[in-house]
C-alpha cells in the first residue's frame, strides 16, 4: 500500500529560494566589495535580480542542464547566480580561482560551460583561460563600476545586463533530480572530476546540515562564510542561509584576519566558516590583540576541509572564550559527512574532554552512513583499529560526471571509498589520521602525519607544522617535519623531539625538522603536502 502522501512535492533549490521570498525578503545580504565598501542589499532585491539574472541567461540561450560556470570571489552578485541558476533548470558550475589557467581550461572545456560570469579583478587569470576554451558568452561583474581594464571583445557587463532584463521571468518545474550545480575536486590524483549535484541532494543536504547537532542555523543568525564560493558550495552555507532565513555577510577578495574581524564585528556575525589555515591566522591577530574585537554575537566559528590542531581549538576556547564547530567532508559529499558536536555522555565532563571531543571529526550526520575497511575487511568501532572509510547516503556521489577514472573509488554494493583512514568509535565518532596518501609508513607500522602535526603546534613556538613521508632505506618512510616558527620564537629539533617524546611511542618521532618561512597552500588554502614531498623527498637522512 503506498502513502497518500504529496511525494511529487519537488526538493529543489527552487523551493529553498520561494521559502527566501515569502518569509524572508528583508533579511540582510551583506557585501564587500573588491574596493572594500560594503554593500547591503536582501534577500528580495537578491532573489528578484536573480530572476533578471535568469531571463538575461536565457535570452543568452541558456537551457535546462547547460552548464553556467563562474569564476567569483564571495559576494553578492554571485549569490543571485547561485540561487537563479539551478532554479532556470541551468546547472552552477563554480570555478576554482586559485587554479592554473590551463587546469581551468581542462575544467571549463570538460564541463562544456556555455556561459561564464567573471569578476573584473580576475580578468587577467580569465584571459590566459580564454584563447583555449570554447564558452559562447562572459559576463563581467564590474561591482565597483568600470575599473578601466578593457573587457574581453564581445563581453557582457554583468549589471547592465540586469538592468535590461525583465523581472518577470516564470522559473520551470523542476524534478528534483536534476543537476542543480557542478564541482570538481582537486585531482591530487590524476585529472580533476566532477561532482554533478542534484536539486535533491542539495536539498537534503542543507537541511540536515542546519540541524541543531549540526550547524545549529536559525533565523537570528548572521553567516560569513569565509570558505570560498567555489569550495564545495561553500560548505552549503548560502542555501542553509536562504533555507533558514540567516543573514549573510559576504566577505569579497578580502580574507586577512584584520578585514574578517572588522566584519565580524560591525555585522554581529553568529557563524563563520573557514578552513583551519584561516582560523590559525585569525587566532594569531586576536591574541596579538586581546580584548581589541567586540565578538560577543559570534555563537562560533565552523572549521573543516582539513583537520584542525586541537592546540588553535583549545587557543580559541580558552583565551577567547570561542568555540569551534568542526565538521568532516568532501567535495563528494556536497560536502558535509559529520560534524563534531559534543555528545550527551560529555556534556559533565570537564571543559577539556570536551574541547578533545571537538578535534575528532564527529559523528555523521543523519542519513549519512558510515563503515572503515582495512586489509582484512570492515573494521570494528574500537576507536582504534584502523580502516579506510567509506559511505554512502543521499548527497553522496554516486558516480564522477564522464570519467572512468573514477570508478574505483566506488564500491561493488555502492558505497564511496574516501580516500580517508580513519579510527572509528564504539559511538560513532570518526577521527581521521590521515589521507592515505599522506600517512607515514615506517618499517612496515603506520605513523600518521596528522597526530604528529597537532602535537607540534601545541608546542608554543610553532605557529605551523606539515609532516611527510620521505624515503628511507632502512625503513621505508621515516616523517620529516616542516616548522613554522611564531615570529620572534625559537626551537631548536631537539626541543621539538623533546616536546613530542611524552606522546608518541619513540619510533614515530621525526629524526628531521625543517624550519621553513611558510607552509605552500593548496588552492582550497590546505596545507600542500606534495610540494613539501618534491623539496624534501631526494635529501633523506644519510
Ligand atoms: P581537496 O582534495 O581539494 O582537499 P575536498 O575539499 O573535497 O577536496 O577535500 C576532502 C578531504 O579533505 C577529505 O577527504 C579529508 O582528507 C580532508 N578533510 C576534510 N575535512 C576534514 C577534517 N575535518 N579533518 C580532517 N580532514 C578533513
Amino acid at each position: 500500500m503506498r502513502g497518500l502522501m504529496m511525494d511529487d512535492y519537488q526538493l529543489t533549490i527552487d523551493a529553498i529560494a520561494r521559502r527566501a521570498e515569502t518569509l524572508f525578503g528583508r533579511r540582510a545580504i551583506v557585501s564587500r566589495r573588491c574596493d572594500r565598501q560594503v554593500e547591503r542589499s536582501t534577500y528580495a532585491e537578491v532573489l528578484t535580480r536573480g530572476r533578471r539574472l535568469a531571463a538575461a541567461l536565457h535570452a543568452l540561450g541558456v537551457r535546462r542542464g547547460d552548464r553556467v560556470a563562474t569564476l567569483c570571489w564571495n559576494h553578492r552578485r554571485h549569490y543571485e547566480a547561485y540561487l537563479a541558476v539551478p532554479r532556470m533548470g541551468a546547472v552552477l558550475h563554480t570555478l576554482n580561482l586559485r587554479l592554473h589557467a590551463d587546469e581551468l581550461a581542462y575544467i571549463v572545456n570538460h564541463a562544456d560551460d556555455r556561459v561564464v560570469i567573471v569578476d573584473a579583478s580576475l580578468l587577467p587569470l580569465w584571459h590566459r583561460v580564454a584563447p583555449q576554451v570554447r564558452v559562447q558568452h562572459v559576463i563581467v561583474v564590474q561591482e565597483d563600476g568600470p575599473n578601466g581594464s578593457p573587457l574581453p571583445e564581445g563581453a557582457h557587463d554583468y549589471d547592465t545586463l540586469l538592468d535590461a532584463a525583465p523581472d518577470s521571468f516564470a522559473f520551470p518545474a523542476l524534478d528534483e533530480h536534476d543537476a542543480a550545480a557542478m564541482c570538481y575536486t582537486s585531482g591530487t590524483t590524476g585529472r580533476p572530476k566532477a561532482v554533478l549535484y542534484s536539486h535533491r541532494a542539495l536539498v537534503l543536504h542543507t537541511m540536515a546540515g542546519a540541524m541543531g547537532d549540526g550547524f545549529g542555523c536559525r533565523e537570528s543568525d548572521v553567516i560569513l562564510p569565509v570558505v570560498p564560493m567555489f569550495h564545495a558550495n561553500a560548505w552549503g552555507f548560502p542555501y542553509t542561509a536562504a533555507l533558514t532565513g540567516a543573514s549573510l555577510v559576504f566577505p569579497g577578495p578580502h580574507l586577512d584576519p584584520a578585514s574578517l574581524l572588522e566584519l565580524m564585528v560591525t555585522e554581529r556575525v553568529t557563524w563563520a566558516a573557514g578552513v583551519p589555515t584561516i582560523w590559525l591566522g585569525l587566532l594569531a591577530a586576536l591574541d596579538a590583540a586581546p580584548g581589541r574585537y567586540d565578538l560577543s554575537a559570534l555563537r562560533g566559528l565552523i572549521v573543516g576541509g582539513a583537520a584542525p590542531p586541537p592546540a588553535m581549538i583549545n587557543g580559541f576556547a580558552q583565551r577567547h572564550g570561542i568555540d569551534m564547530c568542526h565538521g568532516w567532508g568532501m567535495t563528494e559529499l556536497s560536502p558535509v559527512g559529520s560534524i563534531a558536536a559534543v555528545p550527551h555522555t560529555l556534556h559533565d565532563a570537564p571543559r577539556e574532554a570536551q574541547l578533545a571531543y571537538r578535534a575528532k571529526q564527529g559523528r555523521p550526520i543523519p542519513f549519512v552512513e558510515i563503515r572503515a575497511r582495512g586489509e582484512d575487511g570492515l573494521v570494528p568501532w574500537d576507536g582504534s583499529t584502523l580502516g579506510e572509510l567509506e559511505v554512502r547516503g543521499p548527497w553522496v556521489a554516486a558516480s564522477y560526471y564522464e570519467s572512468d577514472e573514477g570508478a574505483s573509488r566506488f564500491t561493488d554494493d555502492g558505497w564511496f571509498r574516501t580516500g580517508d583512514v580513519v579510527a572509528i568509535w564504539p559511538d560513532g565518532t570518526i577521527e581521521v589520521a590521515d589521507r592515505s596518501k599522506d600517512l607515514i609508513k615506517s618499517g612496515g607500522e603506520w605513523i600518521s602525519s596528522v597526530a604528529l602535526e597537532n602535537a607540534l603546534m601545541g608546542h608554543p613556538a610553532v605557529a605551523e607544522a606539515a609532516v611527510i613521508a620521505v624515503p628511507d632505506p632502512r625503513w621505508q618512510e621515516r616523517p620529516l617535519a616542516a616548522v613554522v616558527l611564531k615570529p620572534g620564537a625559537t626551537a631548536t629539533p631537539d626541543e621539538l623531539r623533546a616536546h613530542l617524546a611524552p606522546q608518541f611511542a619513540s619510533w614515530w618521532l621525526p629524526e628531521r625538522f625543517e624550519f621553513v618561512d611558510a607552509i605552500p597552500r593548496t588552492s582550497v588554502g590546505k596545507f600542500l603536502k606534495s610540494a613539501l614531498r618534491e623539496r624534501f623527498a631526494d635529501s633523506a637522512v644519510p
